[in-house]
């Protein structure tokens, strides 16, 4: 028995090892997560995006944060399949994730929730190609081809894709980080893409829409489908222990922000007085005023 479980445990190195490997052979920061599905996360904290092979084609999560990211993410696409990408979904609105559509699309078509072509058009900046283009020749060279692309579908509430062998199913997320969010899980391989309602130890640009009680219900409802890894919006893979630190974390921060409202403290006041220093080592720690005025607007409610 020993002797098995010391055999299998070799045996499960030897398999990370070959599958860190792979990964690596596309380049750093991807991630083989399962057979067919991988990540790219660049670093720590810039904008991960995904992609899924499946007998009909390729489904791609997001459109990564640079175009340089993106041009890596399809040459990285081309070494494992010479599938074409069908489908790009998006988790959010941002410009970090959507904004290049256009490496993709065409020939992909561009998924999103419920409003999203309107808040990306909010967002479009027409000066993008020229700014990206000036900031070095590779830049230059990999923004060539620049367009606004918006989603040509948008889903409202829920949405099956059913493409080859693989089941997609696309969840709105209600007021968790832009105008439009969604998880995307995959039920038989229990992959779960979180969006940006938790992204890996790092304070949140909480936006005016983002509402703290309905994050906490996003990570419920994310939690009840039982995936066994998860990939957020910014960072490397992990699983649903992330859920439990964001639980963590914004449940002391409304308290602390509940306890100095109730005594009578000002929103400036607070802003001034509140720490969390048990949250110290994460990343982005200037976001933590932004975050004291999402609390603050849950707890006057
Ligand atoms: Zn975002």
């Amino acid at each position: 028995m020993k002797f098995r479980l010391c055999m299998l445990s070799v045996l499960a190195v030897l398999m990370l090892g070959a599958s860190a490997l792979f990964a690596q052979e596309l380049g750093p920061g991807f991630h083989k997560i399962k057979e067919g599905i991988y990540t790219f996360a660049p670093d720590a904290t810039t904008t991960t995006c995904s992609f899924v092979v499946t007998q009909e084609g390729v489904v791609m999560i997001d459109s990564c944060n640079s175009p340089l990211d993106s041009r890596r993410m399809a040459a990285a696409i081309k070494k494992v399949t010479d599938k074409p990408v069908v489908f790009l979904i998006d988790t959010e609105t941002h410009s970090d994730h959507t904004a290049n559509h256009f490496v993709f699309s065409p020939p992909a078509t561009v998924i999103s929730a419920e409003g999203a072509g309107a808040g990306m058009r909010k967002e479009y900046d027409p000066k993008r190609a020229e700014t990206l283009a000036a900031k070095s020749p590779e830049l230059r060279e990999a923004v060539q081809g620049y367009k606004m692309i918006a989603p040509q579908i948008e889903y409202k509430d829920k949405m099956t894709i059913n493409l080859g062998e693989r089941t997609f199913e696309l969840i709105y997320l209600k007021n968790v980080h832009s105008e439009a969010d969604t998880a995307i899980w995959l039920p038989k391989e229990r992959v779960l893409f979180a969006a940006s309602a938790a992204n890996v130890r790092r304070f949140i640009n909480l936006r005016p829409s983002v509402a703290i009680p309905d994050v906490l219900a996003s990570y419920k409802l994310m939690k009840s489908l039982n995936p066994e890894i998860v990939v957020t919006g910014h960072g490397p893979p992990t699983t649903t222990k992330v859920f439990d630190e964001y639980e963590g974390f914004y449940t002391l921060l409304l308290k602390r922000v509940g306890d100095m409202a109730s005594q009578g403290k000002s929103l400036d006041e607070i802003k001034k007085e509140l720490k969390m220093p048990e949250y110290a080592d994460w990343h982005d720690q200037d976001r933590l005023g932004v975050n004291i005025d999402a609390a603050y607007k849950s707890v006057k409610k």
